[in-house]
C-alpha cells in the first residue's frame, strides 16, 4: 500500500479522534502548504502522479460501486477552478466531469465566459459516484477532500467557482444555506471561491440562470477576461 494511502488512513482516524473531543469542524485548507514557484510542467506532472496514486482508490465504499473514478479533467495550470458535487451516471460510465446533462450546461456556462472547457479545471468533492445518484455522506466527503486539497495546492488557481450546496459548504466549513453564499467571494488561502448554483439545480429552475450569469460575471471581472489591455 503506498504512503499516501497510509497517510490518507492516518488523517481519517485523526479526524474521528477529533470527533471523539467534539471537533465538528476542521478548516479545510490548514494542513496544506502551497507549493511555491511550480512551473507549468511541475504542475502536469503532479497532476498526473496524484491521479496515478488514487486511480484504484478504496478509502470508502463508493470503490464497491463505481464503474471509474472520477478524478478531474482540464488545464493543471488554470487560473480557474470548477468544483461541483460527485460524478453522476454519466461521468460515473466515462470517467470525466460534468459530461452528462449538467455538465453540457456548465460547458455553455464555461464558452459563456468566452473560455473552453480546456482553460479550466473540472473536479468534484467526490471522485466516486453515489449508488442512484443519491447525496454525498460527510464522511464520504472528508475521506474524500485530501485528494481535493492537493489537487488545489497543485493547480494554485486564482479562483474557485463552486458548484451547488455540497462543494460550498465543503470549501467554506459553513452549512449556510446556497442562497445566501451563493454570488459573494470568499477568500483561502489567497483563493478567491464563488459559491454559486449547481447546473442540474439551473436545468430544473432555469429562471435562476440570470444569478448564476452574475456569479460569472463577477469571476470574469476578477480574472480579467475579455478586458483587452
Ligand atoms: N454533477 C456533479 O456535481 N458533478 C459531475 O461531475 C456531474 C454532475
Amino acid at each position: 500500500m503506498s504512503d499516501a494511502i497510509n497517510l490518507i488512513k492516518q488523517v481519517k482516524q485523526f479526524l474521528e479522534t477529533e470527533k471523539c473531543f467534539g471537533v465538528t469542524e476542521i478548516p479545510f485548507f490548514e494542513k496544506t502548504t502551497p507549493l511555491e514557484g511550480i512551473s507549468n510542467t511541475d504542475k502536469a506532472a503532479a497532476i498526473t502522479a496524484l491521479l496515478n496514486e488514487f486511480k484504484d482508490c478504496r478509502l470508502c465504499g463508493l470503490c464497491e460501486t463505481r464503474t471509474k473514478l472520477v478524478f478531474g479533467q482540464g488545464c493543471p495550470n488554470a487560473e480557474l477552478m470548477f468544483i461541483g458535487e460527485a460524478p453522476g451516471f454519466d461521468e460515473d460510465q466515462q470517467g470525466k466531469p460534468f459530461v452528462g446533462a449538467a455538465g453540457q450546461l456548465l460547458t455553455k456556462i464555461i464558452e459563456a465566459m468566452k473560455l473552453r472547457r480546456e482553460d479550466v479545471y473540472i473536479a468534484n468533492c467526490l471522485k466516486c459516484r453515489p449508488p442512484g445518484n443519491r447525496n454525498p455522506l460527510p464522511s464520504e466527503i472528508a475521506t474524500c477532500k485530501p485528494i481535493l486539497a492537493r489537487q488545489i495546492e497543485i493547480i494554485q488557481p486564482k479562483v474557485i467557482c463552486t458548484l451547488g450546496k455540497f462543494a460550498a459548504h465543503a470549501m467554506l466549513n459553513t452549512e449556510e444555506p446556497i442562497t445566501r453564499l451563493r454570488g459573494r467571494f470568499f477568500e483561502r488561502n489567497g483563493i478567491k471561491i464563488m459559491p454559486t448554483f449547481h447546473p442540474a439545480y439551473l436545468l430544473r429552475n432555469p429562471s435562476d440562470k440570470k444569478l448564476v450569469w452574475q456569479d460569472m460575471q463577477q469571476i470574469m471581472k476578477e480574472l480579467r477576461l475579455g478586458v483587452s489591455c
